[in-house]
């Protein structure tokens, strides 16, 4: 057994009928980690954390919470895990602050606990002057930090959060990045799902891409971006080229206008010589630009596709 561990996923598979939401994923996250799973709409990755606490009842595998299988561990894997769902729950009734104390009950949370607890997450998650507000009178903002407050009530050791800044306003973004590095540097072991390329670059230390149910490749933000092969130099000319010169034929490129697009292996290395080339022959260069490679990258490269196609 390895110690660890925060999350181990063994196998695990989900279907629905026809569908294969979940087609034999492996998946070990360690403590402390923060981990992005990074798909497209309809993957599978809601599925699978779904299916770490007990919302899915997976078709086939397994799954342990520190070590320990979560059915047969059910209370413990509850104590340490809190979820924020994607769908907002239909509480629509009761104010913010009442849903949380109700929280706090089903998780055991002792009352005189729970009041501090929720004083502060009201507060850190900017809910405070909406204590009294019902769900329904909430715009999609403050719900979805409402979801978080929900699944932080009893202060878990892994946070689970499905899509936390989906058709959420950039400020709220930015706010809920802040406060996940902050829990993170807390030693929170966090796992989100997400289809923004940006979110998973800038949060997550290693990041899984699924596609199809499958992890088709997970690693280091950095590590996966340099499997990215076909980089590229844009180099934008003065004038429009009179004659091609000979040495482009030496690379992949594309010319438009007075745009020149070479494709090559190490761009950056390969920049000083191709400028000299340039300037030998007293072609004029006004701009040049590398492109960064982003994980949208590595998914088009392993799939074809794009993430948010
Ligand atoms: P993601 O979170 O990556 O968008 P999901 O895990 O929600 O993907 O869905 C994976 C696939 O499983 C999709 O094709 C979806 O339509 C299907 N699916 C998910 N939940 C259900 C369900 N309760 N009943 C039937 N099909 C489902």
């Amino acid at each position: 057994m390895n110690n660890n561990l925060a999350i181990k996923i063994i196998n695990l598979f989900k279907s629905y009928e026809n569908v294969h939401a979940v087609n034999g994923i492996d998946l070990e996250i360690k403590k402390g980690e923060f981990y992005g799973l990074l798909g497209p709409n309809g993957a599978g990755k809601s599925t699978t954390i779904n299916s770490i606490t007990s919302l899915v009842k997976p078709s086939k595998g397994s799954i342990e919470i520190f070590g320990k299988n979560i059915e047969d561990n059910f209370r413990f894997a509850r104590s340490k895990v809190g979820i924020a769902q994607q769908e907002v729950s239909q509480d629509w009734f009761f104010p913010v602050e009442q849903l949380l104390y109700f929280q706090a009950g089903f998780y055991g949370v002792l009352r005189k606990d729970a009041k501090e607890r929720i004083e502060y997450l009201l507060n850190k998650l900017g809910l405070s002057k909406h204590r009294s507000k019902k769900m329904r009178e909430l715009s999609g903002g403050m719900k979805r930090r409402l979801q978080i407050a929900k699944a932080l009530v009893h202060d878990p050791d892994i946070i689970i959060l499905d899509e936390p800044t989906a058709g959420v306003d950039v400020e709220l973004r930015h706010d809920l990045w802040t406060y996940l590095q902050e829990l993170h540097s807390e030693g929170k072991t966090i796992l989100l799902t997400t289809h923004y390329i940006d979110e998973a670059e800038l949060l997550c230390e290693r990041v899984g891409i699924i596609d199809k149910g499958k992890l088709i490749v997970e690693d280091s933000v950095n590590n996966l971006k340099k499997m990215v092969k076909n980089s590229s130099i844009e180099i934008q000319l003065k004038d429009e080229l009179e004659n091609k010169p000979q040495f482009l034929n030496d690379y992949e490129h594309h010319i438009e206008d007075k745009k020149i697009n070479i494709i090559i292996d190490k761009p950056n290395m390969e920049l000083p010589s191709i400028i000299l080339k340039f300037s030998e022959k007293a072609i004029k260069i006004e701009d040049i630009h590398i492109p960064q490679t982003s994980l949208e990258d590595v998914f088009l490269d392993l799939t074809g596709r794009k993430i948010n196609d």
